[in-house]
């Protein structure tokens, strides 16, 4: 849940985005030359850090180089840098000139296993690892507003925090890590922050944005289900209790879970990822273990889902004489975008990209640990394009996935914008002093 005070913050910085008259908030010409002069300045650097991050890929929880060389650049600008956040994510903030709100952003570090088929001149060295869902991307195009903000720090109102995340793609086996243990471990608490950005990259034409108000990514759960049948020849399947059988009618009958029980209107997925079972062909199984994974925008519907799953392997399994286990894990919630954050910032993509390239989206299906930040303070999320003209549409965590780096000054300027006009809005409300 959201802290009062935050929400309290939150709500000033929306009633004054909403209320401004239209162009009021949007960066003055002269800041919007400057930031346009500064992007000029770094991409090239940006651009360096982008494919030096590309080129040593670090899975999550172990970006130490990358952690290093973010904090590198940060630390002797002025920023007040906290490094080994949630294991090695670095926290850096920035703070304005001019009193003011303080808001976030965040990117993310971590690579994936993937063994690299771009033939780029800068692929990745580490074998089996690459940066195929764009992170690189991310904490470069962060980064570099990073240094855009920094060289207009004078006149900020207000702060920002840079929040560079670990292990975005899950912690390893037995850690924790990710966007949870940052909020756990106070990132966004001092200053306490009322609105928080993030991005994605995506496989759209470089210049389109996309984002939806409200649900963005579906809460992505877990399960685990064993079926225990009792092992017997194949040949005298009454001596037995037949797991894989038994199995085969769960997979079926989980499929009706979805389509015959819940709103059709509300989406949700219900995926049986892996099935593993048996001995030997003429032996009865006695034992086979499905996993999957269950995605979801409504807890109504989330809820009901995991009801109904475990009454389907109890009921099938208690048929025919079989024991079951039944494990059901929570994963990253469902991204929500703030409505009225989303419906203030989309006149600043507008006036950047052309309403044509602002593309209000549907929710997409996938998981997003950005979920935790934006439940502890209101969050605006978005789809960056970062397509090339004639490029394939390669999707990310494919081993050919190649962002145009064209994307990444653009990154640079959106999210400049995005935070100035945050930033200001809520300063026309709050006059000359913070909120805090
Ligand atoms: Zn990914
Ligand atoms: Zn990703």
């Amino acid at each position: 849940m959201i802290p009062k005070s935050r929400l309290i913050a939150a709500v000033l910085i929306l009633a004054a985005l909403a209320g401004a008259p239209p162009g009021a908030r949007a960066v003055d010409p002269k800041t919007s030359k400057k930031i346009d002069a500064e992007i000029e300045k770094v991409r090239a650097e940006v651009v360096k850090i982008r494919r030096f991050i590309h080129m040593n890929p670090e899975l999550g929880n172990r970006e130490v180089e990358t952690a290093r060389l973010i904090a590198s650049k940060l630390q002797p600008l002025g920023f007040e840098v906290r490094t080994g956040v949630a294991k090695t994510g670095v926290v850096a903030v920035l703070r304005g000139g001019q009193p003011g709100p303080a808001i976030a952003v965040r990117a993310d570090m971590d690579a994936l296993p993937v063994q690299e088929a771009t033939g780029l001149p800068y692929k990745s060295l580490n074998p089996g690892v690459m940066h195929a869902c764009g992170h690189d991307v991310h904490s470069s195009v962060v980064l570099g507003t990073a240094l855009v903000l920094s060289a207009l720090k004078t006149g900020l109102k207000g702060s920002v925090t840079f929040l560079f995340q670990p292990a975005e793609e899950g912690a390893p086996e037995g850690e924790e890590g990710g966007a949870e243990l940052m909020v756990r471990e106070g990132a966004l608490d001092s200053p306490p922050v009322s609105a928080v950005f993030g991005f994605h990259v995506w496989p759209e034409p470089v210049g389109q944005v996309l984002f939806a108000a409200g649900n963005v990514t579906a809460a992505a759960d877990s399960f685990n289900i064993t079926v225990k049948g009792r092992s017997a020849h194949g040949a005298r399947p009454q001596e037995g209790v037949d797991a894989v059988v038994i199995a085969a009618e769960i997979v079926t009958a989980l499929q009706t879970v979805v389509s015959r029980a819940t709103d059709p209107t509300d989406p949700a997925v219900l995926t049986v990822g892996t099935i593993a079972g048996g001995s030997r062909r003429n032996i009865i199984a006695d034992r086979v273990v499905l996993e999957g994974t269950v995605r979801t925008l409504s807890e109504t519907n989330q809820k009901k889902i995991r009801g109904l799953m475990e009454s389907v392997v109890r009921n099938i399994t208690g048929i025919y004489g079989a024991g079951y286990e039944f494990e059901y894990k929570p994963g990253n919630p469902s991204v929500f975008n703030n409505p009225e954050l989303a419906a203030a910032m989309t006149p600043t993509l507008v006036r950047l990209l052309g309403k044509d390239k602002v593309v209000e989206w549907k929710p997409q299906m996938i998981a997003e640990d950005f979920a935790f930040l934006a439940r502890k303070a209101p969050g605006f999320y978005f789809f960056l394009g970062v397509r090339g003209p004639g490029q394939p549409a390669t999707p990310l965590h494919s081993p050919g996935f190649n962002p145009d780096e064209k994307a990444i000054p653009l990154g640079m300027r959106i999210l400049s914008h995005l935070l100035i006009d945050a930033l200001e809005g809520q300063s026309a409300i709050a006059g000359s002093g913070s909120v805090f």
